[in-house]
Formats: structure tokens, C-alpha cells, sequence
């Protein structure tokens, strides 16, 4: 793991600051990197779809890269916008395999969003699973088999919900031999 490199998260448009603080903090006990928060930046306006009424992740992806600027580490984007990429209806996600950025999407992640009554506990639980998740893929981690393992592919919040916000024994190795 590149345990030295420097890490941010940089949220698109508006997202509530205690989401972030909670990524930070989960994100250093998990992977042992301080992510700093850096202030926001807008949505490109390129990046919505208005056929779909959706963002288009991978253009963002670039977005980050390219304002972030080079080397500057990992990077974190949160939005809180539904994501698509046009094979799907939907992302939670995307991230660079063995890369430097990841994007997760809040939206689909509140019990609100199904016209469920609103859980903060459970809408924290399922941001960082799907940050871990998709930071796994930026460390070169493909899906795992594991359901528990947090990089089970979630095909739906019900398998989000299931799987814990760690890597699973054999994700962990991999990790570590990086
Ligand atoms: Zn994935
Ligand atoms: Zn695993």
C-alpha cells in the first residue's frame, strides 16, 4: 500500500461536511492514510445528462484528476448526484484500477432516496463501504467472491448492506504485498 502518499477527498457541489469527516476518520483506521478534505468543486456542467437526469462518472473521474493537478496522490471524490455510465442505469461508484481517483455517489444510499424513513447510522455504513470499495480498486483490487468482503460487488444496496466495510483475508494480502 502506498502508506506515505498524500490522500484527499474532494467533494462536487454540495455535500454535508459530517458525511466527509466520517469518511476521513474511517478511512485512516482502515487504510492507515490521513485523507484531508479539500474545499469543494463545482459540477461540470459537461457531466449531466439531461435525457438520463444523471451524471456521467467517468468524465468527473478526469475532472478530479485534472483540477487535483499531478502527483497529488490519491483522491477521494464524493458527489451527491446520481452517477450512471452508459452500459448501466446506475453507479454507486467508479474508480481507477491501480490508479490515483475514485468517485462514490451518495445519492442511492439514503433510506430516503426509496421512500424510506431517513437512518444516519445506516446511510454512514453504506458511504464507507462503497469508499472502501472503490478505493480497493484504485490499490488494484478486482471484485471478490466473498459476500461479507468489502469488495463484493454490490449489486444492490441489500448486498451493500450485507458485506462488512473491511477486506476480507485474501483482499488484505494482496493489499499488503503492494
Ligand atoms: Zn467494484
Ligand atoms: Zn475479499
Amino acid at each position: 500500500m502506498k502508506v506515505n502518499s498524500k490522500a484527499y477527498i474532494i467533494h462536487l457541489g454540495n455535500v454535508e461536511r459530517d458525511v466527509l469527516l466520517f469518511l476521513s476518520k474511517e478511512l485512516y483506521e482502515i487504510f492507515g492514510i490521513e485523507f484531508k478534505i479539500s474545499s469543494s468543486l463545482n459540477i461540470p456542467k459537461s457531466s449531466y445528462n439531461s435525457e438520463r437526469e444523471q451524471y456521467y462518472s467517468s468524465p468527473l473521474l478526469s475532472y478530479l484528476k485534472r483540477t487535483a493537478g499531478r502527483g497529488s496522490g490519491l483522491i477521494l471524490g464524493v458527489i451527491d448526484k446520481d452517477l450512471y455510465v452508459p452500459q448501466l442505469n446506475f453507479v454507486f461508484g467508479e474508480a481507477e484500477l491501480n490508479g490515483e481517483a475514485a468517485i462514490i455517489s451518495l445519492t442511492r444510499l439514503s433510506q430516503e432516496f426509496y421512500g424510506l424513513l431517513g437512518n444516519e447510522n445506516i446511510f454512514y455504513q453504506r458511504a464507507i463501504k462503497e469508499a472502501v470499495h472503490e478505493i480497493g480498486h484504485v490499490f488494484g483490487l478486482h471484485h471478490c467472491s466473498n459476500p461479507k468482503c468489502v469488495m463484493f460487488f454490490s449489486n444492490s444496496l441489500s448486498d451493500t448492506d450485507i458485506k462488512r466495510k473491511r477486506f476480507c483475508k485474501n483482499c488484505s494480502k494482496k493489499l499488503l504485498i503492494k
